[in-house]
């Protein structure tokens, strides 16, 4: 890799990267290295895509390099399940990593440098119960109180922690601590336990462990052994930011990396924490982790959102040192502006109500543009023909002021088609509107309209004898809004946030290739799939911000 001199350094557009490049000007580093650490617990969600961007960010801006490391030192709760979601998605982010490793490829090193603390008699083998340890440990006005074995002779503590890691002791009966200062202001750096006994089974370490190394303690040697510079975290690690580095400046590690902390993605009405995403999954809430109301990534896949939206999203909303919470319709507004820009455009009717083209005879195939706002993406043809759908919304027999779609005796433009005038409806024997009988104005053909018929209201149709049979799936945030907050999330549930609509959609939606998104016109964004032979197209984002709002 290139050096970077400091003539040559990029602009620094936010403080993480204003410090790296003091390292790069200093001469601390000449090469960047970076790493993406989740803990194998999940599934990523919308939060992680802004550590990605952050940490893949960071390295990409510089040349460098950013890991994948699986932080997994809580052998109870990770799986090889979520390793492998947890690639997937990440690449389906768009970030490709440099090296893949985990925490417990470096076991052993941990192990050995544990070892070399005690030797320097800067750890110790404490007895105390974590109710002990809890409960000496001191409040922010007062110290803790030192462990009546916090004396014990390296040798001891040697052949004790050989002892442990050998499985002659149960869980909780002992542990390795640290040996720092019980009056230090920061609790985190009070004798803090850096190992632990648990007889647990390792998704990859097996049996071979029955003592494993806290976060604080393992996470700057694996990051250090990875060749780590820069080890970006988020807020609630400041704290932890003295112990990262009273380890690598115990053990010597040159040059030492550098922990820097930026404020978590936060999002109004949205939990990013897994453990609440499992309960979810858990108890059947949802559907699985990928559930399309699912904050996950997995879930914005299946969704339909595309990466690049989401990678947009996080690169707009920036990098800072405090925290914030960022408005869920923002989110909503990136992916919208995106699809506007990249989505077909097609017609589905999801009130269908028959309208008659009683003066019109055969079918005519109208050029479509497949999406106004780009020219490039060309047209094809809509078949236009003497019956079709149109929304039930779109006609009015008791038509409010200012009403421009369709009442008896009123003229509408059919979207890229004619201008009709109703002349007269059927209802049935309830009185509801069963069709409506329109004549078409030959001379006000879309685009090239000789008629001077001026009309207000555009509305969108299907040709009924092509048209298909959809599955319209809808969605609304799965908590109620903020006027619940402070409930606990059970009780903010929103019992119905998927609606199911049977509807009528252009035959070209059955050619589109799964997982296509559209702007269903007038209607919203909205994914096409195919199941158990049944046309589906599913919500991505309405067409305005609508967020929680009831629909019309
Ligand atoms: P959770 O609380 O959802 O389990 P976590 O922080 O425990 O999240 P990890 O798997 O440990 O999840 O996270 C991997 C990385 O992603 C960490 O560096 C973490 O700081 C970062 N991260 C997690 N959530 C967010 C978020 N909302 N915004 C930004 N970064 C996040
Ligand atoms: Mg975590």
């Amino acid at each position: 890799m290139e050096e970077m001199t400091e003539n040559k350094l990029p602009e620094a557009t936010n403080f993480i990267e204003q410090f790296i490049n003091e390292d790069l000007a200093s001469g601390k580093v000449t090469a960047i290295q970076t790493r993406f650490p989740p803990e194998p617990n999940g599934y990523l969600h919308v939060g992680h895509a802004k550590s990605m961007f952050v940490n893949f960010g960071t390295a990409l801006k510089y040349g460098g390099k950013c890991n994948l490391f699986f932080d997994d030192t809580n052998p109870s709760k990770e799986k090889t399940e979520y390793v492998d979601a947890i690639r997937a998605d990440i690449h389906w982010l768009g970030y490709e990593w440099a090296r893949e490793c985990y925490a417990s490829d470096f076991f052993e090193q941990i192990y050995a440098y544990a070892l070399r603390l005690i030797r320097e008699g800067k750890a110790f083998v404490c007895d105390l119960s974590a109710e002990e340890i809890k409960n000496t440990r001191g409040t922010l006005t007062e110290p803790g109180i030192e462990s009546p074995y916090r004396n014990r002779t390296p040798a001891e503590n040697l052949e004790l922690f050989e002892q442990m890691r050998a499985g002659k002791y149960a869980d909780g009966e002992k542990c390795l601590r640290a040996k720092i200062d019980m009056a230090l202001p920061n609790l985190n750096m009070r004798d803090p336990v850096i190992y632990r006994i648990l007889h647990a089974t390792h998704h990859r370490t097996g049996d071979q462990w029955c003592i494993y190394p806290m976060y604080d303690y393992a996470h700057p040697i694996c990051d250090y052994l990875q060749g780590v510079t820069h080890s970006l975290c988020t807020l609630e690690f400041e704290d932890h930011r003295p112990l990262y580095d009273w380890v690598g400046l115990s053990l010597g590690f040159d040059p030492k990396p550098r922990q820097i902390e930026f404020a978590r993605l936060n999002l109004t009405n949205t939990v990013m924490s897994k453990r609440y995403l499992k309960k979810l999954v858990e108890e059947g809430m949802v559907h699985g982790w990928d559930d399309p109301r699912m904050p996950t990534l997995s879930g914005l896949r299946n969704r339909g959102i595309p990466a690049a939206a989401v990678r947009d999203f996080c690169s707009r909303i920036g990098i800072a040192k405090a925290n914030s919470e960022c408005e869920y319709s923002y989110f909503e507004a990136c992916v919208r502006e995106y699809l506007n820009a990249h989505a077909e455009r097609a017609m589905a009717v999801l009130s269908p109500l028959r309208l008659t083209v009683t003066n019109f005879v055969g079918s005519e195939a109208l050029d479509f543009e497949k999406n106004q706002t780009d020219p490039a993406a060309g047209t094809r043809e809509v078949l236009f023909g003497k019956h079709l759908y149109i929304e039930s919304s779109d006609f009015s027999l008791n038509p409010p002021p200012k009403y421009f779609r369709l009442k008896k005796g009123g003229y509408v433009r059919l979207k890229n088609a004619y201008i009709v005038r109703c002349d007269d409806f059927v209802t049935d024997e309830a009185g509801n509107v069963t069709e409506v009988l329109c004549s078409y104005v030959p001379e006000s053909h879309s685009g090239n309209d000789t008629s001077g018929i001026k009309v207000k209201g555009v509305i969108h149709w299907v040709n009924a004898e092509t048209a298909v049979d959809v599955e319209v799936r809808q969605y609304e945030s799965l908590l109620r809004d903020a006027d619940y907050a402070g409930q606990d999330f059970s009780e903010r549930m929103n019992q119905a946030s998927e609606k199911i609509i049977q509807a009528k959609a252009e035959p070209y939606l059955k050619e589109a290739p799964e997982g296509t998104p559209f702007q269903i016109m007038r209607t919203g964004y909205y994914k096409k799939s195919c199941a158990d032979g049944k046309q589906i197209l599913s919500e991505i984002v309405s067409l305005k911000d609508n967020f929680n709002k009831p629909r019309a």
